[in-house]
């Protein structure tokens, strides 16, 4: 049975890479029937806010990432990791180490003195036949785990391939402070054991932990995960996603007027492929997702390209869904949509023209009231004889027994014909009178939707 987990930490917004990590997870949940637990790490007290908190579960759920487990908090498990520490404490797996923080200070200053590595030097590690110093009065310590000493940890990571990291790289490890909580990465160990997790998919940032995470599993007797480290996405630069440079929040691209579906299609992309397909489903996602098609080399985020899916999930999306996200945009710029035409007509009509939902409203808009022309729109189209003519031309379609888009169009060739002019010099002023800019779709269409009272008192105010 297979089980994954998402497990941010509350310090900020839902990151971007978050969701990646979380649409991976999730997807492979979902294509083994496994489950998918959300767990939020929020032992760091300082940084964790309830605003984060709620952050991450609207971004979930905007994002439609549905979890079977969870939201499990860590801030509510400390009795459980306390009992793992005394399991650790009696099995000689963890010792209290009594070096004050100075002591510590001190040490490290001596080591980079010497040009070696800063380390604790296991001066409280019990060995047989090792005195341990004399407990010191008023101290309360720490809690290490009692790494190995010699040889390494050693793990296929499913995306990156085999990893061999020496224990000489690894400490005694902190895993309860003074005051006896429980330090992050013990957590995590105590957690991905007690909910049975049995692949941990993560940021690659996570990869230096994971040998230290390895040992304290084995110390505990516990089964190891499958672990698989997704490497990085990086801006359009190269570089690392930041807050100040790049739209990183999910929040960010909800107010962009992107649709959810399109933002983990392109995450999905990012890191991972399935040939050349681009444009798919989550559900098409799920079937086809697995670990081994995911990518070891750090992806670019390309903002086109996005908006470019966008644009393809826009036209496929319900239009009832999305006259829902229009409707407060719309109302935004004041326009209400009641007493015009029905909005998902509309957005049927020019969804063609838009990539994102913003855009979409903006389309939307001269259904609803006329925009103020460009000067520009209007000198090129509206000199000379033209208002004339589009009063005469008002006067056809006044008299039209029905009002609807054939019938309209029905009326352009004859009077152009009549005229002696082209369709454009009819077409553009009637746009920029009824629409007030000339990048509209089929001007038919748009007259028969706007409908007739309307468009009569637009061509002739
Ligand atoms: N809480 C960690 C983070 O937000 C993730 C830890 C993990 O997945 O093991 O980066």
């Amino acid at each position: 049975m297979i089980r994954t987990r998402f497990a941010p930490s509350p310090t900020g917004f839902l990151h971007i890479g978050g969701v990646r990590t979380a649409l991976f997870s999730w997807a492979y949940a979902r294509k083994h029937g496994g489950t998918f637990v959300l767990r939020v790490e929020d032992t760091d007290l300082e940084r964790s806010t309830p605003e984060s908190v709620k952050a991450i579960l609207d971004g979930m759920h905007w994002v439609g990432l549905d979890y079977d487990e969870g939201p499990f908090y860590q801030t509510q498990r400390f009795d459980r990791y306390k009992a793992v520490i005394q399991q650790l404490l009696d099995t000689g797996h963890a010792y209290h180490c009594y070096m004050s923080k100075d002591e510590l200070d001190a040490l490290r200053a001596e080591q980079e003195a010497r040009g070696e590595k800063p380390r604790y030097n296991r001066l409280w590690r019990p060995e047989a036949g090792k005195n341990l110093p004399p407990v010191p009065e008023g101290v309360a310590p720490v809690v290490r785990f009692r790494n190995p000493v010699g040889g390494s940890v050693v793990w296929e990571d499913a995306v990156k391939g085999r990893i061999e990291i020496s224990n000489e790289e690894l400490d005694d490890l902190i895993i309860a402070r003074p005051d006896g909580s429980p330090t992050y990465n013990f957590c995590v160990v105590v957690d991905d054991w007690d909910m049975h997790i049995t692949h941990v998919i993560r940021g690659d940032d996570h990869v230096n932990n994971t040998p230290r995470q390895i040992n304290i599993l084995k110390a505990l007797g516990a089964p190891l995960p499958v672990y698989a480290h997704l490497p990085m996405i990086l801006n359009e630069n190269g570089q690392k996603m930041s807050k100040r440079r790049d739209a990183v929040s999910v929040v960010d691209y909800a107010g962009q007027g992107i649709l959810p579906e399109a933002l983990l299609n392109y995450l999905a992309r990012l890191g991972w492929g399935h040939g050349d397909d681009e444009f798919f489903s989550m559900q098409q996602f799920v079937e086809w997702f697995d670990l081994e098609n995911v990518s070891a080399s750090p992806s670019r985020f390309n903002h086109e390209k996005l908006l470019w899916l966008n644009g393809l999930h826009l036209k496929a999306a319900d239009l009832g869904r999305l006259a829902e996200l229009v409707r407060p945009r719309l109302a935004e710029s004041g326009i209400a949509t009641d007493g015009g035409p029905r909005l998902e007509d509309v957005i049927a009509l020019v969804r063609e023209r838009v990539q994102d939902v913003n855009a979409l409203a903006r389309e939307c808009d001269y259904f609803y009231r006329k925009r103020t022309a460009d000067s520009a729109d209007v000198e090129k189209h509206l000199a000379g004889d033209a208002p004339a003519r589009m009063a005469r031309f008002a006067e056809r379609l006044a008299a039209l027994p029905q009002w609807e888009t054939e019938a309209i169009h029905g009326l352009f060739k004859p009077f152009c014909a009549e005229e002696g002019i082209k369709m454009g010099q009819l077409g553009m002023p009637l746009r920029v009178l009824v629409c007030g800019t000339t990048q509209t779709p089929s001007v038919d269409a748009v007259l028969a939707l706007i409908g007739r009272d309307e468009v009569l008192r637009r061509l002739t105010a």
